[in-house]
């Protein structure tokens, strides 16, 4: 005898993801570039949280040229929506994963001889080339062969049977607030990239700029790719970003309803540690979310929320189920009602941007930080 609900039961906290919104984006994003420029389509951790499977679909329906996801687990998932999209791997591979190159068709970021030695012996394993792309140090201090000794890593790979040079790229450190070193970083690909010998690049990807980076991207040159991740879920990269003009707008939205409402004497102490006592006589909401959900403990006293259109504030300390806020200057707040956490609701809103300050973090952890508790649900009507 089954004790199952019949019907499920409702969503208590769900994120709304737009997937005609991200179509668009990737559109608008093309339309902003130069026409000879691909579009590698980054959807490393789950495609920030947004999901994997759905993004990647949309996206290859937009016409994505190329996939960069952080490592082999996420490549395979990747793989099962196809054989022949090209997908890089962003991430240095341990050893016991090489063997998956070559069954999952992927392509590696190359830093180091010893890499270049690995793959090329997997490929040999395997008997088929194994695609890589070699990537730069030029400047960002994580992966990649430090520039002046790409010329010869370069020469390694080609003189490496089984592998083939599919791309050679660099990361920018501070694309958002310093143009003087992102040029000069621009500046040592480009110089590496010219004592690479026999370096046909125009039949490799050339890429360099992510979101940030597309802000100061020139308008020709040797780049023939972009990587864009944040900038196609319709978030910007920092609040003055020039790539406002594109006019992409959010994917993604965070929700909440309220499952409880109540009076309270001015005074009382609201949750953990009785962190806010109440100025005033209050009527207060207890909504069906918390930090087990990704809001963050951090936006305890700070954080907002719509309800009914207005912003109501966070009181006292966020819990793991449960939010407090104050709805004292809102009429009419009822269980059941729905509270949005980032979004719109009316002529409100409250961005990605906003809440991650609250928290002070950044957009990228926020998407990040939504937990497995909380359902996406898929929005896929085409329309405006
Ligand atoms: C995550 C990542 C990107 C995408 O960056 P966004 O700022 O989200 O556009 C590009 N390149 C590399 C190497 C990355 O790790």
């Amino acid at each position: 005898m089954t004790t199952l609900p019949r019907k499920p039961p409702p969503h208590r906290c769900w994120a709304e993801i737009d997937l005609a919104a991200l179509e668009r984006n990737l559109r608008l994003i093309r339309a902003s570039l130069p026409a000879h420029i691909r579009y590698v389509a980054v959807v490393k951790a789950d495609a920030y949280g947004h999901g994997l499977h759905q993004t990647a679909a949309r996206l290859m329906h937009a016409g994505a040229d190329l996939f960069a996801v952080a490592n082999v687990t996420e490549a395979a998932a990747l793989r099962e929506l196809g054989p022949g999209w090209p997908i890089l791997i962003l991430s240095p591979l341990l050893p016991e994963e090489d063997s998956y190159l070559a069954e999952y068709d992927l392509a590696a970021t190359v830093s180091c001889l010893d890499e270049v030695r690995r793959f090329d012996a997997a490929g040999r394993a395997a008997g088929r080339p194994i695609a890589v792309h070699m990537k730069i140090d030029t400047g960002m201090g994580r992966l990649g062969v430090w520039h002046p000794e790409a010329p010869a890593l370069c020469q390694e790979i080609m003189n490496s049977p089984h592998l083939k040079l599919a791309g050679v790229f660099t990361h920018f450190a501070s694309p958002d607030d310093d143009p003087n070193f992102t040029a000069e970083q621009r500046h040592r690909f480009l110089a590496a990239l010219a004592r690479c010998p026999g370096l046909d690049q125009k039949s490799i990807f050339v890429h360099a700029d992510n979101s940030s980076g597309l802000e100061s991207m020139p308008g020709a040159g040797l780049f023939n790719a972009v990587r864009v991740g944040l900038l196609q879920f319709g978030i910007l990269p920092h609040p003055n970003s020039m790539l406002a003009q594109v006019r992409t707008e959010p994917v993604f939205s965070f929700h909440t309803r309220v499952g409880l409402v109540k009076d309270l004497p001015a005074g009382t102490g609201i949750s953990y540690g009785r962190t806010h006592l109440l100025r005033r006589d209050s009527r207060v909401a207890v909504l069906c979310a918390g930090y087990g959900d990704g809001l963050p403990r951090a936006a305890s006293n700070r954080g907002q929320v719509l309800i009914r259109g207005r912003r109501c504030p966070i009181l006292g300390r966020v819990t793991m189920d449960q939010t407090v806020v104050d709805v004292s200057d809102v009429p009419g707040v009822a269980c059941g009602d729905e509270a949005v956490l980032v979004g719109r609701q009316m002529d409100n809103e409250i961005s990605i941007a906003e809440f991650s300050r609250w928290a002070d973090t950044i957009p990228w952890e926020t998407l990040c930080s939504v937990t497995k508790r909380v359902p996406r649900i898929y929005r896929t009507a085409l329309g405006v």
